[in-house]
């Protein structure tokens, strides 16, 4: 069956369309630069591009796949978490479709959907898998027996999630929003030993991560550098800010994987976009005999196709659809795979 997925969690206006395991089409519209000069995202402001973007983006993905509206056979939308206003043009849109194309909805976890997304890419995850999701608004370690019915918190951030460290460091460091990419890019200028930031919860026992204690360290080390009256090597702090992230969540990763004696790892979300993340995760998993996933990066930030690949899941796993009458939820715990 053919999948369309609507995502309007945040600031982008993703529309994907898919067949089965197979990616047709994945059109997103953001709101980024609309944003950029508050340095971060303004609700109001998101809803209403989604309002705008919604129309044209859907008819960009079916003109991408060279399909028509008759040809749809489900619509999946993400139903939360993420913020209220946006998440309700997305998931009232999507009601929209689906009445008047007579066919299912599924509204489904936008988290959830950052781990199903990699199955477009190297097909069906294996049961159990290990997934670690690094985003704008969340980090945690998951355990999926099966990512249409069952995921399983094993750890989270108890602060800061890692894409707003990155975000939060970004602004200390005078870089444009959202500071990931940006991070990610003068990081490789500079080295990831020049100064030893600290990493939280790194030998605490548990598979909780915390980056607040990080994000001030690097403040404060730049402050000084500021009062100092000495230039601030911005490549050096980027990459060594980046190494005492990725270090600390493919450190827990792991464990994860050895705890629960499950040898596929599958990272997700925004962040799992950070080359050095990757990088330093197969370095880790190599040694530890563990398979990894990675989408490639266009799959990792927010997008329709991920939403389309859960819906599709479920409609595979004979899932009963959602009511017409299904809220947006901003707080849907990562446990709900679907409403
Ligand atoms: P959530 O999924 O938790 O609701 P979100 O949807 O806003 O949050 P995503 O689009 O999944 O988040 O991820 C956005 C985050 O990913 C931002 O914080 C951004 O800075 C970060 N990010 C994107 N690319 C990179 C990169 N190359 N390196 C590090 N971080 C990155
Ligand atoms: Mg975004
Ligand atoms: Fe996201």
């Amino acid at each position: 069956p053919l999948v369309l997925g609507i995502e309007t969690s945040c600031d982008e206006t993703g529309v994907g369309i898919v067949r089965g395991n197979t990616l047709l089409a994945n059109a997103v519209a953001s709101s980024v630069e609309e944003h950029a000069r508050f340095g971060g995202v303004v609700p109001e402001v998101a809803s209403r591009a989604h309002l705008e973007a919604m129309t044209p983006t859907v008819e960009r993905a079916l003109e991408q796949a060279g399909l028509r509206f008759s040809d749809i056979d489900a619509v999946a939308v993400t139903a939360g978490p993420g913020l209220a206003g946006a998440l309700l043009v997305g998931v009232a849109a999507a009601k929209a479709y689906a009445l008047g194309l007579g066919v299912p909805l599924y509204g489904v976890n936008h988290l959830a959907a950052h781990v199903a997304v990699d199955q477009l890419e190297h097909g069906p995850l294996p049961k159990p898998s290990i997934a670690m999701l690094v985003s704008g608004g969340h980090s945690s370690l998951l355990l999926v027996p099966d990512v249409a019915k069952d995921v399983i918190s094993l750890g989270s951030t108890v602060d800061d999630a890692a894409g707003e460290a990155f975000d939060k460091v970004a602004r200390v460091l005078g870089l444009p929003f959202p500071g990931g990419p940006y991070i990610d890019r003068a990081a490789a200028e500079g080295s990831g030993t020049a100064v030893a930031f600290p990493r939280g919860k790194y030998d605490d026992g548990t598979l909780d991560f915390s980056f607040s204690g990080l994000k001030t360290a690097v403040a404060r080390w730049v402050e000084a550098k500021e009062r100092a009256g000495e230039p601030v090597p911005v490549a050096d702090v980027a990459a060594s800010f980046q190494e005492a992230v990725v270090d600390v969540l493919t450190r827990k990763a792991l464990q994860a994987c050895r705890r629960y004696e499950v040898e596929d790892l599958l990272i997700g979300g925004g962040v799992a976009a950070n080359s050095r993340l990757r990088a330093l995760a197969q370095e880790r998993c190599d040694a530890a005999g563990v398979r990894l996933r990675v989408p490639r990066p266009g799959l990792c930030t927010d997008n329709g196709a991920m939403i389309a690949a859960l819906g599709s899941e479920l409609v595979a796993a004979g899932v009963a659809p959602s009511p017409l009458d299904i809220p947006a939820d901003s707080s849907m715990p990562v446990t709900t795979v679907h409403v």
